[in-house]
């Protein structure tokens, strides 16, 4: 997951390869509550690991399920009888709706003395529909905070089950799937009938609560959409096993990436068309617009069709969420789409047609909006330009309103035509349902080699340019490029082999180089598999490094290997030639110093920090020793690029250095 304040995603060019998507949302926390609510061990798999879940199951296991968690197995040992909890909870909902409704509607029918609470945008997220209905039936709840919102205090119902209880439909259809999930257990001698108020949104939604409850042995009645009958007799049983199925709707980024970029198209894995999610019909929309999609049990293949897009004109009840990628698609239609029906966007995460059309103009567009529309006009695609386009692409800095749905679908504008990259703020917003989407474009999505940003660390040994380019890099999301590790491991693996560190075994050692099985793991270097850290980072093994990587055929053996750190999204690359030679075109050069006294000092303090003895003077000469070999070596001498910026950090701290560096980072970049 990306961690960082933003994370800028360079223009990508094209997408290939086979994306495999976690577990739904929707699903995984409806399958847990159904699961904690039955009689039985109910074994689930692949349940999604989200900030929703998380908060799902500390729920459950407060109200004292037996909740097992191995990876995205998960196995909980349901509450069967004991529903009665003597003892006051007080439950946290962070911002998961998913958790907070259905919580809300289980607890009020079983009744107990339980505090429901969240951030202060869950407080914004109305629930009064939801509890004027329990309340109707004799649940008791209160209002903590402001009428109609959490936080909410639940206590004992008397519960009045014999009339039709009423929901609103046309607000959020998380209400009745409240309802739905809760009132089975309150059905064991008399049917309980809900009648819904108005025009029910979100349909496919509850088809999939529907779904779930005959798997867990609620067989509901359904008459049209307006009335649902839970018969008498109702009891929930454990499924024993359940496979949680992949997010419809997390699949419609990946399904926009197969309609948008070239290459030879995106398989994903998790859903098929035969899905029992309603954001599936996603995919024809995306048909409409123009994508080639074909499909099989739990999986789709998409490609680009039509190009540019067609603008289309569709009413997404059908789809709320998935809608959202509509609107960024539409950027790369021949004319402009209309999104209507999509009144649900102002409750959501955050009011999502305001936020979408506040971004989509951020990127150049012109979009219109009504109280349950939007209108987004297309942007230039290269030669394909459209002559309804209107205005021009611009880079922008996508504001993400802890909504991830925002983050997921304006990573996809990445691919304009006018090659700029897109920056998305809070990125690790994306953990409410798809944690590592981030990864998985990029394990998909290309870029030119020239358009990934490399920033490059020279400088002599000690100055701290390792510590000052992870720091960065962990700053920036980007990969992490330690050269000096790759000549000392080279060293390690010549004299491993026999040979020697001198000019006369030189291209024996390049021979080693060019094929070099390193790989790094966080701090750790693995040589073919062995952890070599230690042995590479003593004062001998600098020396040692120093020594072969004045000989020109190993140097030119290891250029490859530097060259293919540079992947998605950016780079940092510390060492000696990474500005002069191995990244002349780098976007950002840093020649970091400090004086000899404070490298002496500071290598000292690491060395005795990690253990090795070690003494002052000893290492000052030392590093000078290598200092005048790195400087006059004739092939990549240390020297700072002539387009370096020179950083002394002799007196300044850490954290002032990488601020340096970020202040000189963000000057250049193109983001308004
Ligand atoms: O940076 P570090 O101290 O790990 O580097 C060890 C040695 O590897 C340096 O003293 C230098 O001789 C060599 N080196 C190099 N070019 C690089 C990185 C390191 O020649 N890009």
């Amino acid at each position: 997951m990306f961690a960082t304040a933003f994370l800028d995603i360079p223009a990508l060019q094209g997408a290939s390869g086979t994306v495999t998507l976690p577990g739904s949302k929707s699903i995984s926390n409806r399958v847990l509550l159904l699961s904690a609510l039955c009689q039985g061990t109910t074994v689930v798999h692949d349940l999604l690991d989200s900030d929703d879940t998380q908060v799902m199951l500390a729920a459950l296991r407060q109200l004292g399920c037996g909740v097992q968690v191995e990876g995205t197995t998960v196995t909980i040992k349901g509450l069967g009888e004991q529903l009665s909890h003597p003892e006051a909870i007080t439950f946290f909902m962070g911002n998961a709706g998913t958790a907070m409704r259905p919580l809300t509607a289980a607890l009020s029918v079983m009744g107990g003395d339980f505090t429901l609470q969240g951030v202060p945008r869950m407080h914004e997220r109305p629930i009064g529909d939801l509890v004027d209905a329990l309340r109707e039936l004799g649940c008791r709840i209160d209002y903590l905070g402001n009428e109609g919102f959490p936080p909410l205090h639940i206590g004992q119902p008397d519960l009045k089950l014999d009339a039709p209880i009423p929901v609103r439909g046309d607000v959020s259809s998380q209400f009745l799937t409240a309802l739905l999930m809760a009132l089975p257990l309150a059905a064991q001698d008399r049917s309980i009938t809900i009648e819904v108020v108005g025009e029910l949104i979100s349909k496919p939604y509850i088809e999939i609560t529907l779904n779930l409850l005959a798997r867990f042995g609620i067989d509901v009645e359904r008459h049209g959409w307006a009335r649902f009958v839970i018969p008498a007799g109702s009891r929930f049983q454990s499924p024993g096993t359940i496979h949680v199925e992949a997010d419809a709707s997390s699949a419609s980024y990946f399904i926009a990436l197969g309609a948008i970029a070239q290459g030879d198209g995106i398989r994903v894995n998790g859903v098929g068309a035969d899905s029992i999610q309603g954001d599936i019909r996603f995919v024809e929309a995306t048909e409409r617009m123009g994508a080639k999609v074909t499909s099989g049990p739990n999986w789709l293949q998409i490609s680009r069709g039509a190009w540019p897009l067609k603008g289309i004109e569709l009413d997404c009840n059908h789809i709320p969420d998935a809608a959202m990628t509509l609107a960024v698609m539409a950027l790369y239609a021949d004319g402009p789409t209309l999104l209507r029906n999509i009144a649900s966007w102002r409750v959501k995460e955050t009011d999502r047609i305001v936020a979408m059309a506040a971004e989509c103009r951020k990127l150049g567009a012109t979009v219109e909006e009504g109280p349950d529309w939007l209108r987004v006009h297309p942007l230039p695609n290269g030669p394909f330009t459209p002559p309804a386009a209107k205005g021009q692409w611009q880079a922008a800095s996508i504001h993400t309103y802890d909504d991830h749905r925002v983050a997921m679908c304006f990573s996809l504008a990445a691919f304009n035509a006018a090659k700029l990259p897109v920056r998305i703020e809070d990125p690790k917003c994306v953990a409410k349902t798809f944690p590592d989407y981030f990864e998985a474009l990029f394990s998909v999505a290309a870029a030119e080699a020239t358009q990934i940003p490399v920033i490059c660390i020279d400088g002599p040994t000690a100055s701290g340019k390792g510590t000052l380019a992870s720091r960065v890099a962990a700053q920036l999301g980007y990969h992490y490029l330690d050269s000096g590790a790759l000549y000392r491991v080279t060293a390690h693996a010549a004299l491993q082999a026999g040979l020697s560190l001198e000019a006369a075994d030189e291209s024996r050692i390049a021979e080693l180089a060019r094929q070099l099985p390193v790989h790094f793991e966080g701090e750790q270097v693995l040589l073919g598999g062995e952890d070599v850290t230690d042995a590479i980072r003593s004062e001998q093994g600098g020396m040692n490094a120093s020594k072969v990587s004045v000989l020109p055929a190993v140097r030119e053996a290891l250029v490859q290997l530097q060259h293919s750190f540079r992947r998605l999204p950016g780079l940092l690359a510390d060492g000696r030639d990474m500005g002069t030679v191995i990244f002349p075109n780098a976007s950002l050069k840093v020649f970091l110093t400090a004086s000899a006294a404070q490298r002496a000092e500071r290598r000292h303090k690491q060395l005795i920090s990690k253990g090795f003895s070690a003494n002052i003077d000893s290492l000052r000469a030392d590093l000078e020793a290598r200092d005048a070999r790195d400087m006059s070596r004739s092939v990549a001498p240390l020297k700072p690029a002539q387009d370096a910026l020179q950083l002394d950090n002799s007196s300044l701290t850490i954290e002032a250095s990488v601020e340096r560096v970020m202040v000189w980072w963000q000057s250049r970049q193109v983001f308004s």
